[in-house]
């Protein structure tokens, strides 16, 4: 018996953890952070118990409620969890934690199958951002052990981390009986793919998330005419935008970018998605053009050096930017009063090592030539405008989504006043989605010509119906079975 059960992604953007069994083998195509349904329980200030976690989770309907899955120190803590693992495999579509941020929960011994590129960017995030972020090594939680002068007395064990089983993608991969064939796609992050696997009530297609108008388009219309060779019965396609005719592509924003940033005096502060490395690409060439230099922060430039050292070649170069060094709480860098030691002492163990690079940039060489540069500035970084002060002259370009709920309309309206403050606004909005539109997710169904297809990471699935395909609509945990 071959199955698919949607534990997210039904109804709702993101949140991917999809289920596939067949005969013996089970595994999930994704395992990603809903920010629907936590959004519905916790704020920045309401946060989940560490203990409890799972228990809390699962009870909240943010995880799913199986045995055999979860790392054993933290579903210990709730119920006895099993000895080994009763899941085969997680495959991951791409990077974004509404497909990977889950990972953390799940047990290390069930392989996390990726692309290099999504490897990286895991592997850049553990180190960068604060939260459960334990995606490659798993940090032992709830251990004691013996104090090393005194064995007698216990201590918290901080130390012991357990690494993940991580497989990467070859052109195929075997998961026990079924065969994963993976192709790598457009969209607004590096290392994303998409896949038909083979299973014994035919193959399957899966999109993760895709889009046509980006500078890897060649890619996803590759994998589109191959997933169409493989006569599949089923398709699981997103539908982000499928209610959305129009598309607007990162080569037309590359060339609206150069227009923008022509004849302008002061300096130029911009802001798009972190770890959208096409995205830089667009600001880095647009930079080049009115002979500028693009100036991205610390954790985009580690997660660019990351990036390099696993070889990851479809990414800009940390060469090719300067990257910030900000004031931080003591704000003494550079500041020969103080010791040395104390002037680190704002940095973590990363960032320090990112200091003496060739490319670091400090606000008094932007406010020094302000014309040489473009400064990334996002929103928890708009308190840095006090120190590279943008002179009269000056613009914000934002490259980000438009507020879709209340509290992006509350960050807006919060944005909004710093850039008034430091005569920024109105600022110019040019953006365009990771996502196909709803012309080119019809035209994909088309081509690949599924047998039937269920619509996946879209809040209309029921849009999907006047395509050219039998649309099944699956309800969150309702088992659909293909023989
Ligand atoms: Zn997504
Ligand atoms: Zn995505």
């Amino acid at each position: 018996m071959t199955s698919i059960t949607l534990h997210g992604a039904a109804g709702e953007i993101g949140g991917n953890k999809i289920l596939l069994e067949d005969k013996e083998t089970k595994i999930f195509l994704d395992f990603g952070m809903s920010f629907g349904k936590l959004g519905n329980f916790f704020t920045p200030y309401l946060q989940p118990r560490k203990w409890s976690y799972i228990n809390d989770f699962i009870k909240l309907g943010i995880l799913p409620d199986l045995e055999g899955l979860y790392r054993a120190d933290y579903e210990n803590r709730y119920r006895a969890s099993k000895l080994d693992p009763e899941y085969d495999g997680i495959v991951l579509s791409h990077p974004h934690l509404d497909h990977a941020g889950y990972i953390s929960f799940v047990r290390a011994d069930i392989p996390l199958h990726c692309s290099i590129g999504g490897k990286a960017i895991l592997q850049a995030l553990e180190k960068t951002s604060v939260g459960f972020n334990e995606y490659i090594y798993l940090k032992e939680a709830f251990k004691l052990r013996p104090y090393k002068r005194e064995p007698t007395k216990l201590t918290r064990d901080k130390e012991t981390k357990i690494e993940r089983k991580i497989s990467l993608f070859a052109n195929q991969t075997k998961i026990d009986d079924l065969t994963v064939h993976s192709f790598p796609v457009d969209h607004s992050i590096c290392g994303a793919n998409a896949f038909v696997i083979e299973t014994s009530a035919g193959n399957i297609v899966y999109t993760g998330d895709i889009r046509f108008h980006g500078r890897r388009s060649n890619f996803s219309h590759f994998f589109v005419e191959k997933a169409a060779e493989f006569d599949p019965v089923l398709m699981l396609s997103e539908g982000t935008r499928v209610s959305e005719r129009i598309s607007y592509g990162e080569l037309d924003l590359e060339r609206d970018l150069k227009k923008e940033m022509s004849d302008i005096k002061g300096l130029v502060v911009v802001n798009f998605p972190a770890r959208d490395t096409d995205r830089m690409r667009s600001f880095i060439e647009a930079s080049k053009s009115v002979g500028r230099k693009l100036i991205i922060n610390m954790k985009q430039a580690y997660t660019l050096s990351v990036l390099e050292r696993n070889g990851v070649s479809e990414v800009p170069s940390l060469d090719e930017v300067g990257f910030y060094i900000p004031k931080k709480s003591w704000g003494v860098y550079n500041d020969n009063n103080y010791p040395r030691n104390i002037q680190l002492g704002d940095y973590a163990k990363w960032e320090q090592e990112m200091l003496n690079k060739p490319n670091a940039v400090t606000s008094e060489e932007i406010v020094e030539n302000p014309k040489e540069y473009v400064f990334r500035c996002d929103f928890y970084e708009l308190k840095y405008l006090f120190d590279v002060q943008p002179p009269k002259g000056s613009i914000y370009i934002k490259s980000v989504t438009e507020p879709f709920d209340e509290e992006m309309e509350i960050e807006k309206s919060k944005a909004d006043n710093w850039l008034k403050l430091f005569n920024l606004y109105p600022y110019k909005q040019l953006h365009c989605s990771g996502h196909a539109s709803g012309a080119e997710i019809q035209d994909m169904i088309q081509k690949i010509a599924p047998k039937k297809v269920i619509p996946i990471h879209t809040e209309t699935p029921a849009d999907f119906r006047g395509f050219d395909a039998e649309i099944i609509i699956k309800q969150l945990r309702e088992k659909y079975t293909l023989n």
